[in-house]
């Protein structure tokens, strides 16, 4: 008998059936003896309505007041799950997030969990319930209910896996793992059995939206075994989905290149004509971080007669905010010629650790992209990693042909792992 967390998404969860169908599932785990912790996500397409809703009645509604309002999407959710559940004669009970509780910062609509008091959900379990706990949320230090970030409900489905030292976290989906790429762009793609931590971390950061980011960081920090699985298999599948490994054992396959991810979410920002001298990065993104906005990709030309354009991502959410900041605060401090912006681009990532021993992965990537006359407006590298800002309409392109330059439709072979 072991302790599970599964977690529901949206598409799982999106209509009354899906619901029964999930509560089967969860009730075949229950039957065959586990202990359950089962974290579903709001009704698909439900978060996105509650945001609408509110931007509707204020388009620059309080931050605080809509993580009241995007919160309840997952209420509905475990109570549903809950009578569900009661209809099959199971023993089960919710809870919010501030129920548990499950404590973050005041980081309204991209909070961090700090830390779960669980031990409510220990003795729930020792009296044989089933425990759902709604996913994406949480309450601060001063009792304000918090929302993690979309796609959060990964998040909350790791974070309690962890704090019960459960023996793992399955994250039930619309597609049965990860694959090389978004299997809805690249029909193609192909499912990996296993990806190592590493790289799944970088897909994740990189946009791959199929787990959150925060929830991978929780499953490295504290080694939670973490499985992806389909939702729309049978009840009784024994299907397996993507391990996420910690170790590179031997029977990996060993890719130079394990996947391809792409984001959507990011606008660029261009300060022009800036004088080339100490502070002058400080001065444009200072203003930035202290408005609580992240910057992802940053580039500054070599300079010519002491002046150079500097350029930046932020997420496409924050571009306007950043715009004005800009526009109002750092342009005129630093006699800036200009600030353009450009809210339709997307980035391309090919991800690797095979990427460290192998040269000349990047130019093949700009080949590929070069004869379909994709041009390349941003780069940058690390060591497993390589990233393009694209224009958003060739963005499905260009994963299709990176993933066919790659060959990532075939199991790699030791012919094509030569540099
Ligand atoms: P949920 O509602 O279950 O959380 P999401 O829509 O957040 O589901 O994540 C699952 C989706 O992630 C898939 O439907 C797929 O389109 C997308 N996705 C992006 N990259 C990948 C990938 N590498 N492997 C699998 N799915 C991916
Ligand atoms: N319901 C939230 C969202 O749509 C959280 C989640 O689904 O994980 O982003
Ligand atoms: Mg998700």
């Amino acid at each position: 008998m072991s302790l599970i967390v599964q977690k529901y998404g949206g598409t799982s969860m999106g209509s009354p059936e899906r619901i029964r169908e999930v509560a089967r599932r969860v009730a075949r785990f229950a039957r065959e003896g586990h202990k359950l912790v089962i974290v579903p996500s709001a009704m698909a397409g439900e978060t996105n309505r509650l945001l609408a809703l509110a931007k509707e009645i204020n388009a620059e509604a309080q931050p605080r007041e809509l993580d009241v309002i995007a919160s309840t999407g997952e209420q509905v959710s475990i109570g549903l799950l809950a009578i569900a559940l009661h209809g099959m004669g199971l023993k089960a009970k919710s809870y919010t997030g501030w129920q548990v509780p499950i404590v973050t910062d005041a980081a309204y609509s991209k909070a961090r969990i700090l830390g779960i008091e669980e031990r409510n959900i220990r003795e729930d379990l020792e009296r044989g319930e089933i425990v759902i706990v709604a996913g994406f949320q949480g309450i601060d230090d001063d009792n304000n209910i918090t929302t993690l970030g979309r796609g959060g409900s990964d998040t909350t489905g790791v974070a309690l896996a962890a704090a019960l030292k459960a023996d793992e976290c399955q994250i039930y989906t619309d597609v049965d793992g990860v694959y090389t790429t978004d299997p809805r762009i690249a029909p193609e793609a192909r499912r990996l059995d296993k990806i190592t931590f590493e790289e799944m971390l970088e897909l994740a950061s990189l946009g791959s939206k199929v787990l959150q980011i925060r929830s991978v960081e929780f499953a490295g920090k504290y080694k939670v075994k973490l499985r992806v699985l389909s939702s729309f298999t049978d009840v009784n599948s024994t299907d397996m989905g993507t391990l996420i490994t910690f170790e590179e054992d031997e029977d990996m396959e060993q890719a130079i290149i394990s996947g391809i991810a792409y984001n959507r979410d990011e606008a660029k920002i261009s300060v022009l004509g800036v004088p080339d001298r100490p502070g002058i990065a400080f001065a444009i993104l200072d203003p930035i971080a202290g408005a609580n906005i992240d910057v992802d990709m940053i580039i500054q030309n070599a300079s010519t007669e002491a002046i150079t354009d500097f350029s930046f991502t932020v997420h496409r959410n924050e571009y306007q905010r950043a715009m004005k900041i800009l526009e109002t605060k750092v342009k005129p401090a630093i006699a800036a010629r200009g600030v353009v912006g450009d809210d339709r681009i997307a980035k391309v990532s090919l991800v690797g650790i095979g990427m460290r021993t192998h040269a000349g992965i990047a130019s093949k990537m700009f080949g590929a992209l070069a004869r379909e006359g994709i041009n390349i407006q941003m780069i940058s590298t690390s060591e497993i990693k390589t990233s393009v800002v694209v224009d958003e309409k060739y963005m499905e392109l260009a994963v299709r042909v990176l993933h066919k330059e790659f060959e990532l439709d075939k199991p790699p072979t030791t012919e094509r792992m030569k540099p």
